[in-house]
C-alpha cells in the first residue's frame, strides 16, 4: 500500500458515509473517511429538508444511538414542523427545512472534530481483495490504503446517468462525474446489480417569485428540536409558501410527455414511488386537476427556492413553461434545471443484518446503494454499517436492531429479506409495532443499547440517564398513588363508579383526564417534573393499545401458513393501499406467509386479509 492504513475505511462523505464514519470513530478504532471533494461532505442532492413521517423517527433514532443527523439538523433548521400533531404521538413526523449551507457547515465541522477520523480527498476506483478479504482501497489518482473492513457509501455516483428531455449525461450528480471502477468490481465479486432512478425539481430564483399572492405556510413555535441534546433553536426561522398546478400547467406537461427522459423510453428503471415526478402525476392520476406545490426556501442568505412537489425529466423549454403557468411563478426564473438519475444498486439480499456483505467478509454497504431513496434511510443504515464494520475488526459482538425495538431495524429487516423493486423509503405502516415505535420514546428504546456498544459518548449518556432515572421515579410514583372511584370522584375526575380501584398511571392514559387533574387527588405529584410528566402521559396512553397490536401480530405470526382463497379480491379491501393491492393482485401469494415477503406489504394489510379470510367470502 502506498498511503497509511486504517482500521476502518468509509467510500463516500455523503449522509450514510458521515454516520458511517462516526460511528466507527465513536466505538474507537483508527477510521478514514475517503470523499470525492471534503466540501460536498453533507450535501444534500435533493430537498433541503430532513425528517418526515417515518423519517424523523429514523433521525430520533439515529440521535438516541448518538448519531450525528439530529444535531446537525438542529443546527442547521430554519423551519420546523411536527407533521400529523393532530394525530396520535405514534405517526407524529418531526421534520425541519434546512439551509444547505448551514447543514454542509455543521456536518463538515462534526466530522473535523470527531476523534481517530481522517478525510481523505479522492474517488475510490477499486477494492483490494486477497484470499476472499478486503485489504485496502485504491484511489483513481494511484493511492492505495490498507484496511480491514470498507463502508462503500457511494449514493447515486455508481454509474450515474443523467437524463434531462433528450439529453444524457454520465454524472452522480448535476456537474459530479460519475464513478465506473467499483461496479465492475461489485460485478466480478458475482453480486446482482440492479438500476433504479430518482429525480429532482428546478431551483427557482425566489427574488422572481410573487409571494404575496401565496398562501405562507409558518412552522411551529416553539421550533421542536430533532435532538434531546439541543436546548433550543437558534438559527431565525422562515416561511413555507404553497402554490399549485394548474390546468394549463397539466395541459403544458400532457403535450410534451413523449419528451420527458422517462415517457420517451430512455429510462427504464423504477423510481420512487411515493416521490413521483410532476409527469408521473399527471398520468397516474390523471383524474386530479391540482397538485400542491411546497415552495421552500434552501437558505437564510440565499434566495433560492425548492418547488417541492415537482421532480422532472422533462426538457429545458417545457421546465420553464410549465412552472411559469403556476401562481405566483409568472416571471420565474430558473437557478438550476431539474433532472432524473439513474444509478447502479446493489440488491440488499446480498447482505447480512450486519450490512455486511455474506460472500466477501470486511466489506460493508449503506445508502442508496442498497436500493433506499432518501438522507434519513441512508444515515441510519450508515451508522448501523460503520458501527458493525469497527465491532467486527475489534472482534466485538455485532450490533443488530430488531424490528420490534426500532425503525432501523424494520428498514434492514425489509431489505435483507425481502429486496427491492423500487427505491425504498421509511414509512410507520411498514413496522408492526408501529404504537411502539415512536420518535418520543427513541432514547428509551434505544439509548442504553448504544451506551452498552460503545456507541454514546459520555454527555449523551450522562443526559439519558438523568431523563431515565426521573421516569422509573415518576413511574414508580404513578403506579403507587391508588385510588377508589368515589375518592377520584370527589376530587372531579372522572371514573365509572365501578368499586375498581386504579393507579395514577391508569387514569393518564384516559383521553379526558390532565397530568393537572391528578394533582387535585395527589397534590405530592407535583414532584413529577412537567417534561417527565408528559412523556409518562404519552407511555400511560399507549400501554393498553402496544399490548393488543402485539397480540394481533402473534396472530397473523400463529396463521402464516393459512393459505389464501382464491376468492380474495384485494380491490375490494378497503384499507389496503394501492401499492399493496397492485402488487398482491400481481402476485397472487398462496399464504400469508407468501403475502407477507413481498416487498411492501405492511403487517397491517396482513391483518386486514386475515380478517377476510377468518370471515369467509
Ligand atoms: P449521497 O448523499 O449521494 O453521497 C454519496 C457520496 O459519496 C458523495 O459525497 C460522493 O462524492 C461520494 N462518493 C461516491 N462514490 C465515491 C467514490 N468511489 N470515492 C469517493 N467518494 C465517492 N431522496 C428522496 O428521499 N427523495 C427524493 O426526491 C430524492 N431525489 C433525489 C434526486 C437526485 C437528483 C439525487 C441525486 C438524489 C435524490 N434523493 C432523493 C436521494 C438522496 O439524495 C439520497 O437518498 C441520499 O443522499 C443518499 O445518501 P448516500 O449517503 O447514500 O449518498
Amino acid at each position: 500500500m502506498s498511503g497509511k492504513a486504517y482500521d476502518v475505511i468509509i467510500v463516500g462523505g455523503g449522509h450514510a458515509g458521515c454516520e458511517a464514519a462516526a460511528a466507527a470513530a465513536r466505538l474507537g478504532v483508527s477510521t478514514a473517511l475517503v470523499t470525492h471533494k471534503r466540501a460536498t461532505i453533507g450535501e444534500m442532492s435533493c430537498n433541503p429538508a430532513i425528517g418526515g413521517l417515518g423519517k424523523g423517527h429514523l433521525v430520533r433514532e439515529i440521535d438516541a444511538l448518538d448519531g450525528l443527523m439530529g444535531r446537525v439538523a438542529d443546527a442547521a433548521g430554519i423551519q420546523f414542523r411536527v407533521l400529523n400533531r393532530r394525530k396520535g404521538p405514534a405517526v407524529r413526523g418531526p421534520r425541519a427545512q434546512a439551509d444547505r449551507a448551514l447543514y454542509r457547515a455543521a456536518m463538515q465541522k462534526a466530522i473535523a472534530e470527531q476523534p481517530n477520523l481522517e478525510v481523505i480527498e479522492g474517488e475510490v476506483d477499486d477494492l483490494i481483495v486477497d484470499h476472499g478479504r478486503v485489504e485496502g482501497v485504491a484511489l483513481l489518482d494511484g493511492r492505495t490504503f490498507g484496511t480491514r473492513a470498507v463502508v462503500l457509501t457511494t449514493g447515486t455516483f455508481l454509474r450515474g446517468l443523467i437524463h434531462r428531455g433528450e439529453e444524457t449525461t454520465p454524472a452522480g450528480r448535476l456537474g459530479e462525474k460519475p464513478v465506473l471502477g467499483l461496479s465492475k468490481r461489485l460485478e466480478a465479486l458475482g453480486l446482482q446489480l440492479g438500476r433504479l432512478k430518482t429525480g429532482t425539481p428546478a431551483r427557482l430564483d425566489g427574488t422572481s417569485i410573487d409571494f404575496s399572492m401565496l398562501e405562507a405556510q409558518p412552522g411551529d413555535e416553539p421550533p421542536e428540536p430533532f435532538s434531546s441534546l439541543t436546548e433550543t433553536i437558534t438559527n431565525r426561522q422562515v416561511m413555507c409558501h404553497v402554490t399549485r398546478t394548474t390546468a394549463e400547467t397539466h395541459r403544458i406537461i400532457a403535450d410534451n410527455i413523449h419528451r420527458s427522459a422517462m415517457y420517451s423510453g430512455r429510462i427504464q428503471s423504477r423510481g420512487p414511488r411515493y416521490c413521483p415526478s410532476i409527469e408521473d402525476k399527471i398520468v397516474r392520476f390523471a383524474d386530479r386537476d391540482s397538485h400542491q406545490i411546497f415552495l421552500e426556501p434552501e437558505g437564510l442568505d440565499d434566495p433560492t427556492i425548492y418547488p417541492n412537489g415537482l421532480s422532472t425529466s422533462l426538457p429545458a423549454d417545457v421546465q420553464e413553461a410549465f412552472l411559469r403557468s403556476m401562481p405566483g411563478l409568472a416571471d420565474v426564473r430558473i437557478v438550476k434545471l431539474g433532472y432524473a438519475i439513474e444509478y447502479d444498486h446493489v440488491d440488499p439480499r446480498e447482505l447480512l443484518p450486519t450490512l455486511a456483505l455474506r460472500r466477501l467478509p470486511g466489506l460493508y454497504l449503506a445508502g442508496q446503494i442498497n436500493g433506499t431513496t432518501g438522507y434519513e434511510e441512508a444515515a441510519a443504515q450508515g451508522l448501523i454499517a460503520g458501527a458493525n464494520a469497527a465491532l467486527a475488526v475489534s472482534d466485538r459482538a455485532p450490533l443488530m436492531l430488531s424490528r420490534t425495538a426500532s425503525y432501523i431495524g424494520v428498514m434492514i429487516d425489509d431489505l435483507v429479506t425481502r429486496g427491492v423493486s423500487e427505491p425504498y423509503r421509511m414509512f410507520t405502516s411498514r413496522a408492526e409495532f408501529r404504537l411502539h415505535l415512536r420518535s418520543d420514546n427513541a432514547d428509551q428504546r434505544l439509548t442504553t443499547l448504544g451506551v452498552e456498544t460503545g456507541l454514546v459518548g459520555p454527555v449523551r449518556a450522562d443526559h439519558y440517564a438523568k431523563k431515565a432515572r426521573r421516569l422509573v421515579a415518576g413511574r414508580a410514583l404513578l403506579e403507587t398513588s391508588v385510588t377508589t372511584p368515589s375518592e377520584a370522584r370527589a376530587t372531579g375526575l372522572a371514573v365509572n363508579a365501578d368499586g375498581q380501584k386504579r393507579t395514577a398511571f391508569e387514569l393518564l392514559s384516559y383521553p379526558d383526564i390532565a397530568a393537572e387533574d391528578l394533582l387535585r387527588r395527589w397534590p405530592d405529584l407535583h414532584v413529577i417534573a412537567p417534561e417527565t410528566m408528559a412523556q409518562l402521559a404519552v407511555d400511560a396512553q399507549y400501554a393498553v393499545y402496544v399490548d393488543r397490536q402485539r397480540a394481533d401480530i402473534e396472530a397473523v405470526r400463529r396463521d402464516e401458513a393459512i393459505a389464501i382463497p382464491d376468492w380474495v379480491d384485494y380491490a375490494a379491501i378497503s384499507g389496503l393501499s394501492i401499492e399493496i393491492r397492485q402488487k398482491l393482485t400481481a402476485r397472487r401469494p398462496a399464504t400469508l406467509a407468501q403475502a407477507q415477503a413481498i416487498d411492501g406489504v405492511t403487517p397491517a394489510a396482513l391483518t386486514l386479509i386475515l380478517a377476510i379470510i377468518k370471515r369467509g367470502a
